[in-house]
C-alpha cells in the first residue's frame, strides 16, 4: 500500500480516539448485559413526528436531487434569524452556509482559518474530535490547558501567551462547554476576545449546544465588539432539535468567508439533501418554546443530579450550567477517569465517560451525559455515589 499522508496517519496522535470505554459498553449491551449508558450526546427521544412528518413530505415531494451547495434560501435565512435574534448581530442568509452537521463546519472553519502548518489553539477538556479535526484540516493542534481548580474556565493570559509563542491563526472555543458542562461568563468571553483582536486570530465558536443553559445566558463571542468580522459560529440542529443522525448544521460568518466556504462545499460535501433541509426549516419554524422542550428534559436531569450529587462524599459535582453532561471530579476515590469508568462499568454496568477521552486537562474527573430517562437517571445516580463513596472511603 502507498503511504497514507500524514495529516490522515496521525490524526489521532495519541493512538487513540478516547472511545474505548463507549465501545466496551456497547459490545457489553450486545451480549445482553443491562448497562446504562450515560456516554454519548445523544438524546433519548427520537427526531419529533413532525419534523419527520415534513421530512417524508419533503422528499415524497421531489427533494431528493441535488439541493443548493449553500443550502436553500429560506433555510439560510431562518438560520440567520435565529443568529440575529440570539446575538444581537444583524445576520443575512449570506452570513450563513448549511453544512451536513456542525462537525463538518469545524473542518471547514480550519481549513479556511490555518494554512497548512499553521497553529489553531483549542481549550483541554475539548470535544473529543477537535485535535483531529485540526490535524486533518493540516494545521498544528495547540492545546491550551484549562484549570480544573478554576472550573476548567479558560485563562485569557494563558490562551494569550499560546497564542503568541506559536503564531496562531485560530481560537476554538465551546460554550456550553462538552465536556465540562459550564457556561463562560461574559467576562472570560470578553478575555478571549480581546486576545484574538490583538493577535487578528479567526475565533471559531462552537455553539451547537445554546439552546441547553441552566444558568446564565448564552453569549456569542461574535456579538462582542470587532468580532463579527473575525468569529466562525459553528451550529448544529443535532443537539437543539434531537436530529443527531439528520446531519444538518451551520457555519455563519462574514459572508466574504462564507462565500469561500461555499467554494469549499463545492468540492467536498457538495451541500446537505434537500429533504432534511426541509424538515431542518419546519423544525426553526416551529419557534422556541419547540426547541425549549426539547432541552426540558436535560434542565430537569440537571436538579435529579444536584440533589443527589452537591453533598456526595467522594466526588465534586462541577457547576452544571449547560450542556447535556456532567462533569465529577472522581479524584477522592484515588482512582483516574479511566479507572472509575472502567470500575465502575464492570460492577455497576453504568458506562460513563473518563475524563482523559477529553484531554489531559480532565484527568481524574468522568463526563456524565443526561441521557437516560428521569428514573433510571436517578437509580443510575444513586448507584454512582454509593460507588464513589465506599472508593473514597477504602483510600482515606
Ligand atoms: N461540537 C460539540 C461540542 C459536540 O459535542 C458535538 C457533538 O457531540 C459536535 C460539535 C458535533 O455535532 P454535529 O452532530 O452537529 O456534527
Amino acid at each position: 500500500m502507498p503511504p497514507i499522508a500524514p495529516r490522515i496517519a496521525q490524526m489521532n496522535a495519541s493512538g487513540s480516539d478516547g472511545w474505548e470505554l463507549f465501545l466496551r459498553a456497547r459490545e457489553m449491551v450486545a451480549a445482553g448485559r443491562p448497562v446504562i449508558e450515560l456516554t454519548i450526546g445523544e438524546h433519548d427521544v427520537p427526531t419529533d413526528p413532525a419534523i419527520l412528518d415534513a421530512m417524508d413530505a419533503a422528499a415524497r415531494g421531489g427533494h431528493t436531487g441535488y439541493a443548493m451547495v449553500p443550502g436553500h434560501d429560506a433555510l439560510r435565512t431562518a438560520i440567520a434569524r435565529r443568529l440575529a435574534a440570539q446575538s444581537g448581530v444583524p445576520t443575512g442568509p449570506e452570513n450563513v452556509l448549511v453544512t451536513p452537521g456542525g462537525q463538518s463546519a469545524l473542518f471547514a472553519a480550519h481549513l479556511l482559518a490555518c494554512a497548512p502548518g499553521d497553529a489553531a489553539l483549542y481549550l483541554d477538556p475539548h470535544y473529543a474530535t477537535y485535535p483531529g479535526t485540526i490535524r486533518a484540516a493540516s494545521a498544528r493542534a495547540v492545546r491550551v490547558p484549562t484549570d480544573p481548580a478554576r472550573g476548567f474556565l479558560p485563562d485569557p493570559e494563558a490562551v494569550a501567551r499560546a497564542a503568541r509563542d506559536h503564531a496562531a491563526r485560530s481560537l476554538l472555543i465551546n460554550t456550553p462547554n462538552n465536556p465540562t458542562g459550564r457556561v463562560y461568563p461574559e467576562a472570560v468571553l470578553e478575555g478571549l476576545a480581546e486576545v484574538a483582536r490583538a493577535r487578528d486570530l479567526w475565533m471559531i465558536s462552537d455553539e451547537v449546544y445554546d439552546t441547553q443553559v441552566w444558568q446564565g445566558a448564552h453569549l456569542s463571542p461574535r456579538a462582542l465588539p470587532g468580532m463579527e468580522e473575525r468569529t466562525l459560529v459553528v451550529g448544529s440542529m443535532s443537539k437543539s432539535f434531537a436530529m443527531t443522525g439528520s446531519r444538518i448544521g451551520w457555519i455563519a460568518g462574514p459572508a466574504r468567508a462564507i462565500s469561500h466556504l461555499i467554494d469549499l462545499a463545492t468540492v467536498t460535501t457538495y451541500g446537505v439533501a434537500g429533504f432534511i433541509q426541509k424538515a431542518a426549516l419546519a423544525a426553526l419554524e416551529a419557534g422556541p418554546a419547540f426547541e425549549r422542550g426539547i432541552a426540558a428534559p436535560f434542565a430537569r436531569r440537571r436538579e435529579i443530579a444536584r440533589e443527589i450529587l452537591e453533598d456526595a462524599p467522594g466526588l465534586r459535582l462541577l457547576p452544571p450550567e449547560g450542556a447535556m453532561y456532567l462533569m465529577l471530579d472522581v479524584r477522592p476515590t484515588g482512582l483516574s477517569g479511566e479507572g472509575f469508568a472502567s470500575a465502575l462499568l464492570e460492577e455497576e454496568e453504568i458506562a460513563v465517560m473518563p475524563g482523559e477521552s477529553f484531554g489531559e486537562a480532565a484527568r481524574g474527573h468522568i463526563r456524565v451525559a443526561m441521557t437516560v430517562p428521569d428514573a433510571q437517571f436517578r437509580a443510575a445516580l444513586t448507584r454512582l455515589a454509593r460507588f464513589a463513596e465506599a472508593r473514597a472511603a477504602a483510600v482515606a
